[in-house]
């Protein structure tokens, strides 16, 4: 991660300072007072189904060049993260969604990449997804298709073995992890019925 350097109110040498009744570090400006905080940047994806296939994307951008992943990317301001992970999908691989129909599915804490990375998943009839200025190639793989030693992240491996098996099973569950320096924790949580969480909608549609 890039470090500001200077004040981006005033143009002062930023310095690190510990703040009162906080723990940890902050870059502050003496000058104007003005507190750069930094603070962990929210990824957004979707496991894109159709039957027994998973749709994947071949990165065209670094990291990860060449290598294959679910569609994801940074949420933007004034997305909702279901509305980000609907956008990721279709400028990625071209495969419209509807944001309603997503379930969450793998929430994780990268630690040491000062990210968290939420993966919603959801079901699709559409079978010719088409790669966007982002990625190489996008396509649906089954578990024996998939390009399992060109997958970009650490930890997506695990995952996809994870959903595949769900897929199977019928039986879905939400995962929170946490993935820091080598060590890799993992609760699952059953998702009895996706009908119901759909029905727990709050507030006027
Ligand atoms: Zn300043």
């Amino acid at each position: 991660v890039d470090e500001v350097n200077y004040c981006l109110r005033c143009g002062t040498k930023l310095h690190r300072i510990t703040a009162l009744n906080e723990t940890g570090q902050r870059l502050a400006c003496s000058s104007c007072h003005f507190i750069h905080y930094e603070n962990p940047k929210i990824i957004v994806g979707c496991l894109v189904i159709n039957g027994n296939r998973i749709l994947m994307c071949q990165r065209a951008i670094e990291p990860s060049h060449g290598l294959w992943t679910p569609p994801a990317g940074f949420l933007e301001n004034q997305e909702s993260l279901e509305m980000g992970a609907v956008r990721e999908v279709r400028e990625e691989t071209g495969v419209l969604l509807d944001p309603e129909s997503l379930i969450p599915h793998v929430i994780t804490s990268l630690i040491d990449c000062q990210q968290v990375y939420i993966l919603f998943r959801a079901n699709t009839g559409s079978s010719t997804p088409a790669a966007g200025p982002e990625s190489l190639k996008a396509e649906f793989f089954a578990r024996s298709e998939v390009p399992w030693d060109q997958l970009a992240f650490r930890g997506m491996r695990q995952y996809l073995e994870l959903a595949f098996e769900e897929i199977q099973n019928e039986r879905f569950s939400i995962h929170v992890s946490k993935i820091e320096s080598t060590r890799f924790r993992r609760r699952s949580f059953p998702v009895s019925d996706d009908n119901r969480a759909k029905a727990g909608f709050l507030g006027s549609s």
